[in-house]
C-alpha cells in the first residue's frame, strides 16, 4: 500500500498526477470499458462476487480523462442548470474519477442514470455498502459530511483508499478530508500499511456482525 491510495482530490486539492493508463484495468468482462486503478479493480471484483452481485450491481462510471469530465461538466451543466451541475459533478481537474480510485454503482435496471444512478440503502446495494470497508473502500460522500465535501450525497460513489484506512474511516464517522487531516492520516500516509490488516482476512463477514454489534460509527 502506498499513499497513493489516500490522496486527497476535491475542490481545494485539485488532482495533480493523472492516473496513468497502464495502470488502469476493466472492472468486469462485462464492461470492458470501464476501467479503474488495478488493485481498486481486483477489489471491487471480490467484493462483488463475494456478496454475490454480479448481475444485480452494476459499474456505471470509473475511470474518467480530463476531456471525458469536462465533457460530462458541459453536458450536465447544459442539460441540468449549473446549480445542478456543482451538486453532483465535480468541476474537471477536481474530480476522483480521474484518479481511477472512484467508481460509481447502479443496481442492475433496464434504466440507469448516468450522473445520479439509483444505489439504494437496501438490499443487494446495502450489502455492498456494508462490506465495502473491509475491501478497501469507503462511501465518499455522505449527507452527513456535505458540509465537509462540498459535495452532496452520493449513495453510488464509492472511492478506493485501502485497508486498513476504509475500515477507520467507517468505523468513526469520517470524511476522507477529515482523516487525511488528522494526525492519524498524516502518520499512515507516511507509513507503509499493514498488509494483514482486514482485506481477505475479512471474507467471512463475522467482522461485520462484530462490527454491527458493536455499535461502534456507521457503515
Ligand atoms: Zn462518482
Amino acid at each position: 500500500m502506498t499513499k497513493k491510495y489516500l490522496t486527497l482530490v476535491n475542490i481545494e486539492h485539485p488532482i495533480l498526477h493523472q492516473a496513468e493508463r497502464k495502470d488502469l484495468v476493466s472492472v468486469s468482462e462485462d464492461r470492458p470499458g470501464i476501467l479503474l486503478e488495478r488493485t481498486a479493480a481486483e477489489a471491487l471484483r471480490e467484493l462483488i462476487r463475494d456478496i454475490g452481485g454480479r448481475e444485480r450491481i452494476v459499474p456505471v462510471s470509473g475511470w474518467r480523462s480530463r476531456e471525458e469530465q469536462e465533457k460530462i461538466w458541459a453536458e450536465t451543466v447544459e442539460e441540468k442548470g449549473l446549480a445542478f451541475a456543482k451538486k453532483y459533478v465535480a468541476l474537471p481537474g477536481c474530480s476522483e474519477h480521474e484518479t481511477g480510485l472512484a467508481i460509481d454503482l447502479a443496481e442492475n435496471a433496464p434504466d440507469i442514470d448516468f450522473i445520479c444512478p439509483e444505489f439504494p440503502r437496501t438490499g443487494i446495494c446495502q450489502k455492498f455498502r456494508e462490506a465495502a470497508p473491509y475491501y478497501g473502500f469507503i462511501e465518499r460522500y455522505t449527507k452527513e459530511k456535505e458540509s465537509v465535501t462540498g459535495i452532496s450525497e452520493e449513495p453510488w460513489h464509492f472511492r478506493y483508499v485501502g485497508t486498513p484506512h476504509s475500515v477507520r474511516i467507517t468505523e468513526q464517522g469520517l470524511a476522507l478530508e477529515e482523516y487525511v487531516e488528522s494526525n492519524d492520516g498524516r502518520v499512515r500516509q507516511d507509513s507503509p500499511c499493514r498488509s494483514s490488516l482486514p482485506g481477505r482476512a475479512f471474507r467471512g463477514m463475522q467482522s461485520i456482525s462484530r462490527m454491527h454489534a458493536s455499535g461502534k460509527g456507521r457503515i
